[in-house]
């Protein structure tokens, strides 16, 4: 099977969080001191744009990283495209593209200050094309951004630069991002806060919520409500997240994209490998992903590495296709985590 073609295809559930607004969990603002209060939006400068970034504290919620230290290191020029993350790609999930729908001047504006410092020559914004569950459109501009949409199969998000060309280099900022730049730019507002999916078949009123960061799971489920007790949590995203136990000491950050709450659980149990190959097809990085899971089950971490292990994704795809309901992608992901351990000891 070719490269492009792997992946699979998942319904869509977006709809009543989409269409509904965002409901903000009342928290108290933090604010910080900036020393050039008078100058105007129009007028800040690359430097002021960087500084703003760092007081507000931005964390991008798209890889983790520090909102500054990315701007300090890019400048894009001729031939350079920006492309702001909103894709949410994963079903339920659609925190990002939220606030592109509910919030487009703060977008826009978010993304007017990265230009200024980045200097692309074209600016996209990304967002997913299949939502099954809706008769709702994808804009085609938000401000003066035209809106691409990216297709296909999941992972869609790994594929971004199949539907955008990179140019001569690019850099990809997520939505909620340049939301919290904004309000810095506009409120001198630092990020307390993050933009969740709180989604799944016992939640009584699913929505895209803001809510302080830190705030525990259990805490959010109430805000948004359920119908009965869930026999299974999902922490994080519909394909990325994580089985949570006790909602109360959970807590969710910058990168939490959604918390899912199910009626029923599909346990924890799985069965022996019957070697269909379903992984391998399902891989949108082609990688050999059964014979990597035997590898990491025997602890053969050399063997790992020559498999390139390191360029899994963590998308969850040959997870949810295995038949025997094995989790290779946390198996994949925790033989990572020894790999790095097992190098910076110098075993490896
Ligand atoms: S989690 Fe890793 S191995 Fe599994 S499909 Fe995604 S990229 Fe491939
Ligand atoms: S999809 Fe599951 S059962 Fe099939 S080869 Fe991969 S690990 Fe084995």
């Amino acid at each position: 099977m070719s490269f492009f073609v792997k992946g699979i295809f998942l319904e869509q559930k977006k709809e009543p969080m989409l269409t509904r607004s965002t409901l903000v969990m009342r928290q108290e603002f933090e604010y910080f001191d900036c020393n050039f209060p008078d100058v105007a939006i129009d007028e800040l400068s690359r430097e002021q744009i960087i500084e703003l970034a760092r007081l507000a504290e931005i964390v991008d919620e798209s890889d983790g990283k520090m909102l500054w230290e990315k701007l300090e290191k890019s400048n894009l020029g001729e031939g350079g495209t920006f492309i702001v993350d909103a894709v949410d790609d994963e079903p339920y999930i659609s925190s990002q593209m939220s606030i592109g729908i509910h919030q487009p001047e703060k977008l826009a504006l978010g993304i007017e200050l990265c230009e200024r410092v980045l200097s692309p020559e074209k600016t996209y914004i990304a967002m997913y094309r299949h939502i099954l569950d809706s008769n709702f459109g994808i804009p085609k501009k938000i401000g003066k951004y035209h809106v691409k949409k990216i297709g296909g199969r999941y992972p869609a998000e790994s594929r971004v630069h199949r539907h955008i060309p990179k140019g001569k280099n690019s850099v990809i900022i997520g939505a909620c991002a340049m939301l919290h730049l904004a309000r810095a730019a506009e409120e001198s507002r630092k990020m307390t806060s993050c933009f969740i999916t709180v989604a799944g078949d016992v939640v009584k009123n699913p929505r895209n919520v803001e809510v302080p960061i830190g705030t525990t799971a259990e805490k959010i489920l109430e805000l948004c409500g359920l119908t009965e007790e869930p026999e299974a949590i999902i922490l994080g995203g519909s394909m990325t997240g994580r089985a949570i136990f006790e909602p109360e000491n959970e807590k969710v950050g910058p990168m939490t994209r959604g918390i899912i709450a199910l009626a029923r659980s599909y346990g924890t149990y799985s069965y022996t490998c019957i070697g269909c190959g379903r992984c391998d097809d399902a891989c949108p990085k082609a990688l050999s992903v059964c014979a990597m899971r035997k590898f990491a089950d025997a602890g053969k971490l050399d063997m790992l590495m020559q498999y390139d292990v390191s360029m899994c994704i963590g998308c969850g795809a040959c997870s949810y296709v295995c038949p025997s309901r094995i989790d290779i992608s946390a198996t994949l992901l925790k033989a990572k985590k020894q790999i790095e351990l097992a190098k910076k000891e110098g075993t490896l």
